[in-house]
């Protein structure tokens, strides 16, 4: 099954809540996501059966990998028993979560006995009080760290912990994180901070390139490159040239890898995207509630797949290139309206 740019469909990524546990600035700034916000009515959530039904027809298409993610995946009660049913599901050779982390210290074993394969723990800071200001509430690093340990010793290794990093508000601390991942069993990955969803206030200016990240950190120490692991890879791979173990960089803005996104997200509520910045996704809760075999949801999918031309952050480089100083303080256009990433899943 490929799309109209010939890319198939390998990867699927699950939000099972748009609720959260933190209020990162650059994701769920409190102001939109306070009291007065609705979040979605748990009869408006896909059930485990459907978001199962989902996948194992997706995995039909060619799903080979599936994500959980959110939103903050382990707040959604009872995740394991969605991971035994994902995990059951012929096709499926990889199965991840991404989480904050604050919940993963009591959670990691029983996830991995109900066949996790591996996580991701985004981590933004390591001083208390920026990784405050960060997720806009009182996070303290040794907890999430805890469950990165937590991950490790249950065999969800190895963890990639990712940082997204933004201008003056976190890029002092990429020394001071690469430090306390090397020589550990865990890949740090930089991200550059993209313009998801339309509430965050993202300028260009914010965005510390992957190239300027890769030369700070290695001024200090010397990086080699890594050729990638599997087709399609987001993030670059280098080595520290004295041993001390991997990083990688995610350059979404400055190098984006629209040619090779073999992905589709489906929200919490059934919808499926089929880019990280589209407005809209097509609604198969309405096919799923209506009594819908596998072959008529089959056959949906592989129509919005095949239709799929999707290439927002090419655009964005093609229509201006990479951020330098003198055009850094250019304000970008304003895009058209995008879904919120807690929504749609990161
Ligand atoms: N709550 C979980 C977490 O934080 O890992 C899972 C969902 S979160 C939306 C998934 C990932 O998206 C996190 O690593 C987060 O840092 C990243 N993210 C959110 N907004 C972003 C943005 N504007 N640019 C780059 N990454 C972003
Ligand atoms: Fe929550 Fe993750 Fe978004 Fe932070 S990045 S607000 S932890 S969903
Ligand atoms: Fe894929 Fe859309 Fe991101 Fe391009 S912008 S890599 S098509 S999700």
């Amino acid at each position: 099954m490929l799309d109209t740019l010939g890319r198939p469909m390998r990867d699927l990524r699950i939000s099972v809540t748009d609720r959260c546990n933190m209020r990162c600035r650059y994701c769920m700034p409190r102001e939109v996501f306070g009291a007065g916000h609705r979040f979605l009515p748990r009869d408006e959530l896909l059930s485990f059966e459907e978001i199962a039904r989902v996948a194992a027809v997706l995995a039909g298409h060619g799903v080979r990998k599936i994500r959980l993610t959110g939103g903050e995946p382990l707040l959604r009660r009872g995740l394991e028993n969605l991971v035994a049913m994902l995990a059951s599901i012929d096709g499926i050779e990889d199965l991840s979560l991404t989480t904050n982390g604050l919940l993963l210290a009591r959670r990691a074993q029983a996830l991995a006995d109900a066949g996790l394969n591996r996580v991701t723990v985004s981590l933004d800071a390591l001083d208390p009080a920026t990784l405050h200001r960060i997720a806009d509430a009182p996070v303290a690093p040794e907890r999430i760290l805890d469950g990165i340990e937590a991950a490790t010793d249950a065999g969800l290794g190895p963890v990639k912990v990712n940082m997204v990093v933004r201008r003056g508000v976190n890029d002092g601390e990429l020394i001071v994180m690469a430090n306390r991942f090397r020589h550990s069993p865990q890949v740090l990955r930089f991200i550059e901070y993209m313009d998801v969803g339309s509430t965050n206030g993202w300028r260009r200016e914010h965005v510390v390139p992957a190239a300027e990240i890769l030369a700070r950190i290695s001024a200090r120490w010397p990086l080699e490159a890594l050729p990638p692991t599997t087709p399609g890879e987001v993030a670059t791979r280098y080595r520290y040239a004295d041993g001390a173990g991997e990083i990688g960089v995610i350059h979404a803005v400055t190098a984006p890898f629209c040619h090779g996104c073999t992905r589709a997200r489906l929200s919490a509520d059934g919808r499926l995207y089929t880019c990280l910045f589209a407005t809209d996704g097509h609604d198969l809760r309405e096919l799923l509630r209506a009594g819908a075999e596998d072959p008529e949801i089959a056959a949906a999918l592989a129509g919005v797949w095949a239709g799929r031309s999707d290439r927002y952050s090419a655009e964005r480089s093609a229509a201006r290139p990479a951020a330098s100083p003198r055009n850094a303080r250019r304000a970008d256009p304003p895009a058209r309206p995008r879904v919120e990433m807690s929504y749609i899943g990161g």
